[in-house]
């Protein structure tokens, strides 16, 4: 994350990750990083997060940036920032790219007075810092970075002193509360999600398996409930008949899919995650009017994505019959590579409730992150229809796993009433029924 390798990136700290107050040495508080095992990430310098994220700026920010002693010649923009609801950002050109990227593609700010002086939300991207117990901070890299998505580069572990500097700029959260762990001992939460670990890297599982396993576990030990679960000793012994157990059911259940009404609220749900109003210049009536009938359009079965965002395929959704299995032949197990780095960094840094995903208790979240396969196996699929492809490839699913990334846990349409509706909707019994209209193998 040297000033050599990172010309160009920007974007978004989220979490408890404001930007902290400046404060005199001792009153600043010890902390334990745990940063994601396994992902690594260096910079493309591809430039894309300076093209698609609005980038927030702090007010002391703006008076630094302001006083950068630029030369006539650099010609760099005067007029660099913009309100939008009630928050500071960097202005956008009508492209959508950041003022200070120039021809080049590489941020003018960066070439001319080096890494340290750019906003914190640009030097921080793609890592995710997250509160988690208290005194403790969680670090992963976000996989709508392309280098993260393709684990281009150094393991981050080893970029410890960077994320440690950047970790001393930012304002942590006390982490999870006693409701948001649900009774569960800091054991407890760590054996549940080891085991989660186990069956994310069991490669003897389809990609289908896979998440049928993790979310019949996750509503299991939801219902064996904290004080069964924070016993250690009967944990280990039944664990094994456990695992066996849910294996049968899940091969005993019955192949019913969702009924018609079912798969409209799946579409419904599907295309928030897709949506990147954030990242619409035009907010003139018109441009909303067309994406409201867009949504609509959607949830009937008809429309297309590229509607709410220049990375999604510019395809018609009906060509890509998500819910006609028959078209589609089975992916090879590689080809969920992606999703499967996506899940484990999530689980290894506990990222995936509390500050992580809407303030949610443990079990919501573990469900709501294996929720994201079938919405994974949708985006896939559209990105394979619109190559007129039958098969899902490796590319499908990095495409998916992008787009589902960039909103799980950061969405504000998804933090309502009605988005903890639309999971809850689908973590029952109707996760089977879903996949199994989906096309389960
Ligand atoms: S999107 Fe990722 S790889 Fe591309 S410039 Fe930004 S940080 Fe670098």
């Amino acid at each position: 994350m040297s000033p050599q390798q990172r010309p160009s990136p920007a974007s978004e700290i989220t979490d408890g990750g404001r930007a902290a107050p400046a404060q005199p040495p001792w009153l600043v508080q010890p902390m334990t990083i745990h940063i994601a095992q396994d992902q690594r990430y260096s910079c493309l310098l591809c430039g894309r997060c300076c093209r698609r994220f609005h980038v927030l700026l702090q007010e002391p920010e703006i008076q630094r940036l302001a006083a950068l002693p630029w030369d006539e010649a650099d010609q760099a923009p005067r007029d660099f920032h913009v309100k939008l609801n009630g928050y500071n950002f960097f202005r956008r050109r009508d492209d959508g790219a950041c003022v200070f990227l120039d021809a080049a593609g590489v941020c003018s700010m960066h070439r001319r007075f080096g890494f340290d002086i750019k906003a914190l939300t640009c030097r921080g991207y793609p890592f995710n810092f997250a509160s988690t117990f208290p005194g403790e901070v969680s670090v992963l890299a976000r996989m709508d970075c392309p280098a993260v998505l393709q684990n281009h580069g150094q393991l981050i572990r080893e970029q410890r002193h960077d994320i440690e500097k950047l970790a001393r700029e930012l304002h942590f959260g006390k982490g999870f509360t006693p409701e948001q762990l649900q009774g569960l001992e800091r054991r407890s939460v760590e054996m549940l999600r080891d085991h989660c670990q186990g069956i994310v890297r069991d490669d003897t599982l389809s990609s289908d398996g896979m998440a049928l396993l993790l979310m019949a576990f996750a509503e299991r030990m939801e219902k064996l409930g904290a004080t069964f679960i924070n016993d250690a000793d009967t944990m280990r012994s039944v664990m094994p008949s456990v695992m066996a157990n849910l294996k049968q059911e899940l091969a005993d259940v019955p192949q019913i899919g969702l009924g018609a009404y079912d798969r409209a609220y799946f579409r419904q749900w599907f295309t928030i995650y897709c949506r990147r109003d954030e990242e619409a210049t035009d907010r003139g009536l018109r441009q909303r009017l067309r994406r409201a009938l867009m949504i609509a359009r959607i949830i009937a079965g008809g429309g297309n994505l590229r509607t709410f965002g220049k990375e999604h395929p510019d395809l018609l959704l009906r060509r890509a019959s998500i819910f006609n299995p028959t078209r589609w032949q089975p992916s090879v197990p590689a080809a969920w590579d992606a999703y499967r780095r996506f899940l484990s960094a999530r689980l290894d840094c506990l990222q995936f409730f509390g500050v992580s995903y809407y303030g949610a208790a443990f079990f919501t979240g573990l469900k709501a992150l294996f929720l994201t396969y079938p919405l994974v196996l949708c985006a896939a699929r559209i990105r394979a229809a619109s190559q007129k492809r039958t098969q899902i490839q490796a590319d499908d699913v990095m495409y998916g796993v992008a787009a589902i990334d960039h909103v799980h846990g950061r969405s504000p349409l998804l933090q309502y009433k009605a988005g903890r509706h639309l999971e809850h909707f689908f973590s029952t019994e109707r996760f089977p029924q879903l996949l199994c209209s989906l096309g389960k193998r």
